[in-house]
C-alpha cells in the first residue's frame, strides 16, 4: 500500500502539473504536500503566462505548446482556470529612456510595442502618468495560480493518484540510491521520487549533501478582499531587478553565503506589480529579498509600508486598498530557465524546479518529463553542480 512507481514532494504548480502528467502515463503516482492550506509561491503569484518570452527553438517551442495547452485546459481538468489573454504593460521609470529599456526586449519571440504615457493611460487609465517615461506592452495570458493548481490536482485524483498532506522529512536510500521518503507519518517507497518543493528545494537536496545551483527569495506582496476599482491589465516593471540579484547567486561569493544559512538580507528589491483577478482581488507586490535561512523572519508593518508606497507612485487607486500581506518562497536557478532531470551519481532522485516564468514553462516540460520516465529514460538530462 506504501508503495508506488514515483512520488513527487511538493504540491505546487510544478508538484501538481508534474502529478498529473505522470497519472496521466498511467504511473501510480503519491504527492506529499506538507502544507494543506497551501501558503506558497503558487497562490501567492500573478499568475501570468508569458507566451511571448521565447529566445530560442527550444523555448520557442515550448511557449507555443504552452499556449495551446491553456487554451483547452479547463474543459480537459474538468474546472475552470480562468485562463485569459490580458495586456501585460511593463511600466519604465520617468527618469529612464524608453528607447533604451526596449532595447532589452529585442531578444524576445514577440516584441512589445512602446507606448507613451498618454496611450499608456488609455488602456490602463490607474496608471499615474507622471511616474512613467513609457510603457512596453506584450500580448500575454493570465489565469487563476491557485485553482490552476486545484484543477490539476483534481484530475491527477481523478486519474487514481494518491495524495497526502505530509511533510517529507528525509529521503530514504542507499549508496546513493534513493527508494522512497520519510514523512513526519509514514514511511512510503518508489523507485522514482522528485522534488518539487519550491523555495524548499534547496534545503531537501542540501540533506542528501547534493549541492545543485537552485535558490530562493523571500517574496512579499498583498492579497486584497474583491473591490469595485478595475485594473485592466497586468502591470509589471520593464527592467526586472530581480533578474539581476538571481543572477549574482550563481557567483563564488554568494555561493559561499548560501552554504551557511543566515537571516541576514544579501539583496532586495521592491518591484511594482499588479493583477486583478476575476472575482475582483488583487495581487498587489512585490518585494524580494535574498536571505539565505528559508525560515528568517521579517519586519511585516515596514515590508507592508514599502510594498504600498511603491504602489502609490505608478498606481496610486491602489494604495490604500484594504488587504493583507503573505510571504513565501519562490524557488530560482541562477544560471538556467529550469532544473529539470535526473541527479547525476544518485539513482532513483529528479529535480522539477527553478523555473523562471513557472506558468509557461512547467506545463510542456511536465508532458516530456512524463515521456521520458516512461519511454527513454535515458533522453531525460541530468543535473549536477
Ligand atoms: C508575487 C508573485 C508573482 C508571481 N508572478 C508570476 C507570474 O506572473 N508568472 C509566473 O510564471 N510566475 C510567477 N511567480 C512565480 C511563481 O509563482 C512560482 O515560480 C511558482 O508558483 C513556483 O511553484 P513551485 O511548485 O515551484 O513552488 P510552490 O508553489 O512554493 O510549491 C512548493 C510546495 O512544496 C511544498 N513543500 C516544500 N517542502 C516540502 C516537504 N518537505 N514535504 C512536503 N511538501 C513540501 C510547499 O509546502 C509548497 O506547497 C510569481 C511569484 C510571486 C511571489
Amino acid at each position: 500500500m506504501n508503495n508506488f512507481d514515483w512520488i513527487v514532494i511538493g504540491g505546487g504548480i510544478t508538484g501538481s502539473i508534474l502529478s498529473y502528467e505522470l497519472a496521466k502515463k498511467g504511473l501510480n503516482v503519491l504527492l506529499l504536500e506538507k502544507n494543506p492550506n497551501y501558503h506558497n509561491a503558487t497562490r501567492y503569484s500573478y499568475g501570468g503566462v508569458a507566451y511571448w518570452s521565447g529566445t530560442d527553438e527550444f523555448s520557442l517551442n515550448l511557449c507555443q505548446e504552452s499556449k495551446k495547452n491553456y487554451e483547452h485546459l479547463s474543459e480537459e481538468l474538468e474546472q475552470d482556470i480562468e485562463f485569459r489573454e490580458l495586456d501585460l504593460m511593463l511600466t519604465i521609470p520617468v527618469e529612464k529612456d524608453p528607447q533604451l529599456i526596449a532595447k532589452n526586449y529585442d531578444k524576445f519571440a514577440i516584441t512589445p510595442n512602446l507606448l507613451t504615457p498618454k496611450e499608456a493611460l488609455e488602456i490602463e487609465p490607474l496608471l499615474n502618468q507622471n511616474a512613467i517615461s513609457g510603457v512596453l506592452k506584450l500580448p500575454h495570458g493570465n489565469l487563476h495560480p491557485q485553482k490552476t493548481n486545484d484543477a490539476y490536482q483534481q484530475g491527477f485524483l481523478r486519474l487514481g493518484g494518491t495524495r497526502k498532506y505530509e511533510e517529507v522529512t528525509t529521503l530514504l536510500g542507499k549508496n546513493q540510491t534513493i527508494i522512497g521518503v520519510q514523512t513526519n507519518q509514514n514511511k512510503y517507497y518508489a523507485k522514482n521520487t522528485v522534488i518539487c518543493a519550491g523555495g524548499l528545494s534547496r534545503f531537501l537536496l542540501n540533506k542528501m549533501d547534493i549541492a545543485l545551483n537552485i535558490y530562493f527569495t523571500h517574496s512579499q506582496l498583498i492579497i486584497t478582499p474583491p473591490v469595485e476599482i478595475k485594473l485592466k491589465s497586468l502591470v509589471m516593471p520593464a527592467i526586472l531587478n530581480r533578474i539581476n540579484i538571481e543572477e549574482k547567486s550563481g557567483d563564488s561569493t554568494f555561493k559561499n553565503l548560501w552554504n551557511a544559512p543566515s537571516d541576514e538580507v544579501i539583496d532586495d528589491v521592491m518591484e511594482v506589480g499588479a493583477i486583478q483577478f476575476l472575482d475582483g482581488s488583487f495581487c498587489l507586490g512585490q518585494i524580494s529579498k535574498i536571505k539565505t535561512n528559508p525560515w528568517a523572519s521579517n519586519n511585516d508593518n515596514l515590508d507592508e509600508k514599502i510594498i504600498r508606497e511603491g504602489i502609490g507612485k505608478v498606481l496610486p487607486t491602489l494604495q490604500d486598498l484594504p488587504g493583507k500581506l503573505h510571504h513565501c518562497l519562490v524557488a530560482f536557478s541562477a544560471d538556467t530557465n529550469f532544473l529539470v532531470g535526473k541527479i547525476n551519481h544518485f539513482t532513483g532522485l529528479h529535480l522539477f524546479s527553478g523555473f523562471t516564468s513557472t506558468f509557461i514553462f512547467a506545463p510542456p516540460l511536465a508532458k516530456r518529463f512524463a515521456s521520458w520516465a516512461t519511454e527513454d529514460y535515458q533522453k531525460m538530462p541530468s543535473l549536477s553542480s
